[in-house]
């Protein structure tokens, strides 16, 4: 039979809300202005474009800067036709430099923004130069080198993002203060409490660098015979009873605010027996409890005759069955943080109710009251951390286990490309507040953007692939070398260089497919300009030529001949088969200057057909290039017009089939969504099988992803 256990901790707190809960103000650094000035709001939204832009290929949009912005600045809600205006201005600006002038101005703009600086190493120490504890506010009544803190998880699952900021408070105020903090696992429920779920605490307080000194270590189960001296203590004195109800009635007498009618106006030997009972098995579990003679009109509910220890026969993880009366948490806590000297105990809001229990015990004891100090409880929306919520999900499979990417366990999070640099950035951004606030997940993601930003290798990769044949102009495969000193990162010539196999037969992502027409000039970027002649695999999934298409677009001969001409797609047996899904013929290096005039004129000599308005449209380009101040050369680099105009390529006898995993916010409100875990099959480059598993990889024009498992990528975010 399943023993007594505590009344749970969420309703009572909701019996006793109409008493409790003020709302308190957020601490002054929170730093939530109004919106601030013009000003910052465009150093702000410049810093957002030009990183966005380098993450995207030179290239930002609208779109994404606005939906940025909104998402991490909810106070810009009520102004978003003006907060719209300066990210249209902005980034029409980013957009016309050249791509070293935003690589050169992102610093500049990262540290003009307030933002954190992208961190020079993975392995080396946080960059902060700050004190330690810096972040904290002062500690009423500290004194230092006096402060004892602790830190006192249960192992009762895996860790979450709700432990790591528990952690660093409890440490950063020792470490502020020059005191100590104690790591104590709190193991009073051997029900609950496994071995695997200790090593896991173990694991995620290793990942997130934070260090306990072996003496500072201590178990909350150790100490159990003191809990026993305490609780005898407590029944001999008449403040504590052993009560033997039923545990429904003693719901709904607490409930109700009705005494145990049994019990409770027994003589303290009598309950003494009945105590001694509960040791020697007489008893068994769910027969009796010890409650505390609190009182039962009290509006706190936490103070109705809580319960202080029960049966439980379950062997416990480390200590067997040697015990099987255990405290209660309150009990536990009350005891131990007075005996270890804690002076400052930190406790997430939800236990505030606790605190007159708590005091109330330690009064009865004699013992010494630590001051009691509350933080907000540290959530996503939609990305659940209790395991109440979580332990269903994984006994359905629904998700995969504790270290699902989707849910913010310290482990979802490591594998999903989070940096624990990252993690306590983000704590400590969000201060010491009380005040109940939804963290919104962008804000650390945009924290570990600019930490992970520099070490991830930028790879081509084709989502969706469509298989793209680029010929020459007798219609033969087009031969094309291989590409041998490309840049692991652009602006970090130390993260060397790679080897990109290229060919006439390679893969395009299926969006860029998709926006395709024949005459579409395509920037194979860093391998060619190539005009699309032919669009087989539009065809063959009837999307082209629906409705007659908007610019008047027909189907002309675009030098299809070449389609007779059998075509050698090669193939490693890497790679799948696929059809052919556009015909292109090589127009240009890249390195050649290329502009609208040139378009024009090579559609002319080949006498290919090009569609009027598109015709106007560079005629008018080759207008402006041929003005503009008569100071430039006519020919110069063609600038890019659209999103379509540039792609990125794999070559297809090179190329390695991945699994790419996108985790999606689990829950919408109350429902599970089934589809929050997206994997596809992508194409990537051959240099992919260098990169070491649990790197981070920036995928060009689509975003961060890290390498889970040797043929598997998880996206971290874009
Ligand atoms: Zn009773």
């Amino acid at each position: 039979m399943v023993s007594e256990s505590l009344p749970s901790e969420s309703s009572e707190s909701s019996e006793s809300t109409p008493s409790k809960q003020p709302r308190t103000e957020p601490s002054s650094n929170a730093a939530t202005d109004d919106g601030g000035s013009d000003e910052q709001l465009r150093i702000h939204i410049t810093y957002l474009a030009l990183e966005n832009a380098a993450a995207h290929g030179g290239r930002t949009r609208d779109k994404n800067i606005l939906g940025k912005i909104l998402g991490t600045r909810r106070d810009l809600r009520g102004s978003i036709p003006r907060v719209s205006r300066i990210v249209a201005d902005v980034v029409s600006q980013v957009n016309a430099m050249p791509a070293d002038e935003q690589g050169s101005r992102l610093e500049a703009a990262r540290r003009e923004a307030g933002m954190p600086q992208a961190e020079p190493d993975a392995d080396g120490p946080p960059s902060t130069d700050d004190a330690p504890g810096a972040w904290l506010p002062q500690l009423e009544g500290a004194q230092q080198g006096a402060v004892v803190t602790r830190f006192p998880p249960e192992p009762n699952g895996y860790p979450h993002i709700g432990h790591a900021k528990a952690a660093i408070i409890n440490l950063d105020y020792a470490a502020k203060y020059g005191g100590r903090c104690i790591l104590r696992i709190d193991d009073t429920n051997p029900d609950a409490e496994r071995k695997e779920y200790l090593a896991g605490i173990n694991v995620g307080l290793e990942w997130l660098g934070l260090e306990f000194k072996k003496e500072d270590v201590k178990y909350t189960s150790d100490d159990i015979e003191i809990m026993y001296e305490k609780g005898e203590k407590l029944i001999t004195s008449g403040m504590a009873y052993v009560c033997t109800c039923k545990k429904d009635d003693i719901s709904r007498n607490r409930r109700e605010r009705t005494e145990c009618k049994c019990c409770r106006k027994d003589d303290p030997d009598e309950h003494y027996k009945r105590w001694s009972k509960m040791h020697n098995a007489k008893f068994k579990a769910g027969d009796a409890v010890v409650r505390f003679r609190g009182d039962m009109q009290a509006d706190n509910a936490v103070m109705r005759d809580p319960v202080l220890f029960r049966i439980i026969s379950t062997p416990h993880y480390r200590q067997g069955t040697r015990y099987r009366v255990w405290p209660s948490y309150d009990m536990a806590v009350a005891v131990e943080d007075s005996i270890h000297g804690i002076t400052h105990a930190f406790r997430s809001k939800e236990f505030e109710t606790r605190a007159e229990l708590i005091g109330a015990i330690l009064g009865a004891l004699g013992m010494r009251k630590p001051r009691q100090h509350y933080f907000s409880r540290l959530a996503f929306e939609g990305m659940p951390t209790s395991k109440r919520v979580i332990k269903p999900l994984m006994e359905d499979g629904r998700i995969t286990g504790y270290d699902d990417p989707r849910i913010p366990t310290l482990g979802g999070l490591k594998r999903r490309g989070i940096r624990p640099e990252a993690v306590r950035k983000f704590i400590e951004s969000l201060g010491m507040t009380k005040a109940d606030t939804v963290a919104p997940f962008e804000t650390l993601e945009s924290i570990n953007r600019s930490m992970i930003d520099a070490q991830s290798t930028r790879l081509f990769m084709t989502r969706n692939p469509r298989r793209l044949a680029i010929l020459d102009d007798a219609g033969a495969q087009k031969q094309l070398e291989d590409r041998t000193d490309v840049q692991n990162h652009p602006l970090h010539k130390g993260m060397g260089k790679r080897m990109m196999p290229a060919s006439g037969d390679v893969y395009i992502p299926g969006d860029d497919f998709d926006r395709l027409e024949e005459g579409s000039i395509v920037r194979l970027m860093g391998l060619a300009y190539v005009v699309i002649t032919e669009l087989p695999g539009r065809d063959a999934k009837g999307g082209y030529g629906v409705g007659g298409g908007g610019g008047g677009v027909t189907r002309h001969d675009l030098g299809r001949g070449t389609r007779s001409i059998p075509y050698d797609g090669g193939g490693s047996g890497k790679s799948g088969e696929e059809d052919v899904d556009a015909y292109a013929r090589y127009v240009t290096g890249i390195d050649e200057p290329f502009g609208a005039g040139d378009i024009l004129d090579y559609f002319e000599k080949k006498g290919i057909w090009m569609p009027p308005a598109k015709k106007r449209a560079l005629q008018e380009e080759t207008a402006a290039e041929a003005g503009g101040g008569g100071q430039e050369p006519a020919k110069k680099k063609k600038q890019e017009t659209a999103e379509d105009a540039r792609m990125q390529w794999v070559s297809k006898k090179d190329a390695v089939r991945i699994r790419l995993a996108i985790p999606k916010r689990p829950f919408d409100g109350e429902e599970f969504d089934e589809d929050s875990l997206e994997e596809t099959e992508v194409y990537t480059e051959p240099h992919f099988e260098n990169v070491e598993e649990g790197a981070e990889i920036q995928f060009v024009r689509f975003g961060y992803c890290r390498k889970d498992t040797g043929r598997r990528v998880i996206f971290t975010h874009g």
